[in-house]
Parts: C-alpha cells; structure tokens; sequence
C-alpha cells in the first residue's frame, strides 16, 4: 500500500496557468509502460509527426532510459501551436506521463508517509496562483499511489525506501525519522516566529544547527533531544541577536564558495533557457571561472538572466515590499515542512548540510533579485526564487562530495550567516 500524505503546505495555493514553461524547460522521463501507451495512442498517423520519433534515449547504454522528444528549439514534441499539450486535449490529464503530471509537485518519502513540496521554478507556484493545496487533497492522494510503482519502473534497481530508515545529521550521527520530526518541528516553529524578521529567524536557526555540529547525539533521543533544543533555541536567541553587530561582510572564502553555488544554481543545460552548454565547452568552463573570480558582466549560464555586472549585484537592496518578504516566508516553509532540503529528496543530503545550502539559498535570491529590480521589487524577488529553486536539490553537480565539504566551510567560519546579513543590508530589515 502506498504511502499517505500528510503535513500538507496548508499556506500553499498552486493551479496550472498552462504558462508552458515546464514543456520548455526540462526533459520528460518516460516508463516503459508510458511509451507502450502513448504510442499506442496513434500520433505516429498524424502528418505533423512523421519521420520525428516519439522518445528518444538517454543516460549510458548500460543504463538507457528514454525521454519525449522536443523540437523547435526544445520545446517537447506534443506541444502545439497555442503552447498547450495535446496529449491532455485529446485523452486528458490521466494520459499525460506521470511526470508531467505530478509536476511543480514534489513527493517526498519522510518515514511512513509523504509529504508534498512545490517546485517553485513553476510561476504559478511561486506567485501562489490556483486553489488551496488543501482541495487538493485526491489528487495528491492519487500521485502517491502511482509514485512508487512509477518510480520502481524509472529505476529499476533503486532499493525502496524503508520507513524505519536512519538518517545523517552531518558530524557523524544518524537519527531515526522520529527524532528527525522533533528537529524539524524546532526549525519550524523558529521559521514562523510572527515577532521576528525573516532574516533572524535564518539566524537563530542557524545558531542552532552551530550548536547541533559539535553535538553528539547517540545518547540525545526522544524527550531529552526536545530538552536539548529548548536549551539551545534558548542560547540561540542572545547568539543570533549578537552575530549582526559581531559579524563583518563574507570573507573571499565565503564569497568565493558562495558564488560557486550560484554557478551551479544558474546554470541552464536543458530547455530552451539553456545558456552557454549549447554553445561549446571551452566557453562554459571559461564561464565558470568567471562565476568563481566574480569580475566583469555576469555571463550569459542560462537565457533570462539580467545584463548586469557582479559590481551591480553587490549593491544595497532598496526595501523590498512585505509581499516579497512573505513569498521568502511561504518558500522556506514549504521546503522545511515538507523535508525536501536533505536525506531521500535530496542526494541523501546530511540534514545539517542540506539545511545549510536551504539557508544559503536566502542571499543566492537577494543577490539575484537585485539584477531584476527593473521589473519591480516583488517580480524581481518573484524572478529570482524561480531561477534559484529550478536547481536547488535537482542539480547533478550538487551531489559531490566537494560542495558538501564547500557547504561544511560555509558552516564553520559562519559564511552563511555574514552572506544573509550582506545580502538583506539596506532592505527593510532589522536582523534579530
Ligand atoms: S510551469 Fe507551472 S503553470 Fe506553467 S505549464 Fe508548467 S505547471 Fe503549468
């Protein structure tokens, strides 16, 4: 039986605005099941497909799978005309593949049951369109019961996921899922303190996971793990308040890590915004180091992104309007809530670890909004989280063991505290 949802992003309104941007922008894996269906389903006949294959391959022979095809400029093969899907005119929603179906939502096995993230690189999403998620309910329901078996059939050799499973907190523990909640629900309710501006919930939380580095935690279970939060989140509340007037601008070290991210973030390999990996490889490479020296125009990693110099991007935020602050709000709470910054959703990401790249991704949005602001601060910032979020968690390169040691840096020399506080300077935030 399939896993239940539960914890459902109840702040979370998302509906399709049919935008097209997911046709566009991403390969679609297909089952083998789903390419027996879709061909059965007679499009070979039409006139507009012939000569053009339905799927194509991918990945190594000795691991192939296969994709829909696009065309025109990676646009997906069944898109038509107006930018709508045909498959889901002709046979509806259910005929569709299960990828494009499930998509902006994420399910994410946490224990005995999922729960439900958004892909905020889907306007939609991020701008918090459509219906309450929690009228939504069936539907999820019916992608958790298709996910497991679709997922098996994609990868056919992956083990399933045990709900007893143990979890990495990152200094060389494991937590059971039980007190993996106890952790969470701590983060959760520092995220949604009403009294405290966002920027200093980040730092309280991050004083925290400060603490939870040097602790060991074979012994701390259960209550007495409650106890030791409380305790810390108790410290954590003086430490945070002092850090902005301790903490100076980020180190070379810390620029020079952080800006490795955003190389990674905002570079576009797929889809029609894709920037320099359809030109040739010398000039991407020449790109990245650019990315990492930080001098001269911010070069052109995926289509879309603004013409500005790195100099433009240092420069102080002008305050950005409460609804701005509010999608930062929403975004963080649903990637907390839902788990998806660490272990299964994430390259079996360390949970101190992954939540260190979520709180990284708060100056990674600040930093890029700024080169957007010609739209307006809350499209800009609106801009920014899209570009952002569409490779945090799904970027291949994030899953090297260098960018987790680049993230356990960021951690130790309090990097990503000085690079929120450098980010968010001049808006309209007082820290903690
Ligand atoms: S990006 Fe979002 S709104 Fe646009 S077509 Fe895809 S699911 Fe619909």
């Amino acid at each position: 039986m399939a896993r239940p949802i539960r914890h459902l992003p109840v702040i979370q309104r998302w509906d399709c605005h049919q935008c097209g941007n997911c046709c566009t922008d991403y390969w679609v894996p297909v089952t083998p099941e789903e390419r027996r269906r879709i061909e059965a389903q007679g499009w070979s006949q039409l006139p507009e497909f012939q000569g053009i294959p339905l799927f194509v391959p991918y990945g190594p022979w000795w691991r192939r799978k296969w994709r829909l095809n696009q065309r025109h400029g990676d646009r997906c093969i069944f898109l038509d005309e107006n930018g709508l899907c045909r498959i889901h005119a002709k046979f509806g929603p259910e005929a569709k593949p299960f990828a494009c179906r499930l998509y902006p939502y994420v399910l994410v096995p946490v224990g005995n049951h999922y729960r439900v993230s958004l892909r905020f690189a889907c306007p939609s999403a991020t701008a918090n369109k459509g219906r309450p998620l929690l009228d939504q309910e069936d539907e999820l329901k019916a992608y958790a019961n298709g996910f497991e078996r679709w997922h098996r059939e994609m990868n056919p050799k992956a083990q399933a996921l045990a709900e007893d499973q143990l979890l990495p907190i990152g200094q060389g523990d494991w937590l059971p899922w039980s007190d993996i909640f106890i952790f969470a629900e701590e983060l959760l309710r520092i995220l949604q303190m009403p009294t405290l501006p966002l920027v200093g919930r980040w730092l309280r939380i991050l004083s925290i996971a400060r603490v939870c580095w040097e602790a060991r935690f074979d012994k701390v279970r259960g209550s007495r793990l409650r106890e030791f939060l409380q305790l810390v989140c108790d410290a954590a509340e003086s430490e945070s308040a002092a850090l902005t007037q301790r903490l100076g601008p980020p180190s070379w070290v810390g620029r020079v890590l952080f800006r490795n991210f955003l190389a990674i973030c905002l570079r576009k390999d797929q889809g029609v915004r894709r920037g320099l990996a359809s030109e040739n490889r010398i000039r991407l490479l020449w790109a990245m180091w650019r990315m990492l020296r930080g001098r001269g125009k911010l070069p052109p990693l995926q289509k879309g992104l603004p013409e500005v110099t790195f100099a433009d991007l240092e420069k102080p935020l002008p305050p950005l309007p409460p609804a701005a602050w509010d999608l930062l709000e929403r975004y963080y709470l649903v990637k907390l809530r839902s788990l998806q910054f660490f272990g299964p959703a994430f390259m079996d990401y360390p949970l101190l670890i992954g939540l260190e790249m979520l709180a990284l991704t708060l100056p990674m949005i600040l930093w890029l909004a700024r080169g957007y602001l010609e739209r307006g601060s809350l499209a800009a910032v609106e801009k920014a989280v899209q570009v952002i979020d569409e490779n945090f968690v799904y970027s291949p390169f994030l899953a090297s063991f260098r960018q987790r040691l680049a993230l356990r840096i960021l951690a130790s020399r309090q990097e990503t505290e000085k690079l929120i506080l450098w980010y968010a300077r001049s808006s309209n935030v007082v820290p903690a």
